[in-house]
């Protein structure tokens, strides 16, 4: 088990465009492994390969249905719309409020590089369109509909 950094917002990794994964070596996997680590470490529910400073095509999710490993990911189709609060690790402590689709179907290659797809609503769907956005550089507050606020308040709250 390894913590990795996370980069913040400013580092410019973050506004990379990652290139795709040709091949899973054990460097990748011990990455990812790495990845879900860090997540977990910092209550997340997504974390992207460039937040740790690789520019690669990888992300993990978990919205509390276990571990998603998602390794060149495409959004194939969205429906519907969500509007609620985003946050991002790489911005620890803030949120603002981001219109996203309701309903993704996206595809990706798993750790073997086998092809999947995988439908998701609400918080997952939200979580998807996200990190997949981290792969090409976009940060939510690209996208946000108010005022940067502080989350800190509520995250001390539930501790
Ligand atoms: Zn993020």
């Amino acid at each position: 088990m390894a913590i990795r950094k996370i980069r913040e917002f400013g580092d410019n990794v973050l506004r990379k465009q990652c290139k795709e994964v040709k091949e899973v070596t054990g460097r990748i996997r011990t990455l990812v492994e790495d990845m879900i680590d860090t997540m977990y470490e910092n209550n997340g529910v997504g974390l992207a390969a460039p937040q740790v400073g690789v520019i690669k095509r990888i992300v993990v999710i978990d919205v509390g249905e276990g571990p998603i490993i998602m390794i060149n990911p495409k959004i194939l189709e969205t429906g519907g719309e969500q509007f609620g609060t985003e946050g991002c690790l790489s911005l620890a402590g803030k949120m603002a409020y981001v219109r996203r689709p309701n309903y993704v179907k996206a595809c990706a290659y798993d750790l073997d590089m086998n092809y999947y797809e995988i439908e998701g609503e609400e918080l997952l769907a939200r979580a998807i369109c996200h990190e997949l956005d981290h792969l090409d550089g976009v940060l939510y507050i690209d996208r946000k509909e108010s005022e940067l606020m502080d989350s800190n308040y509520a995250v001390e709250e539930e501790e």
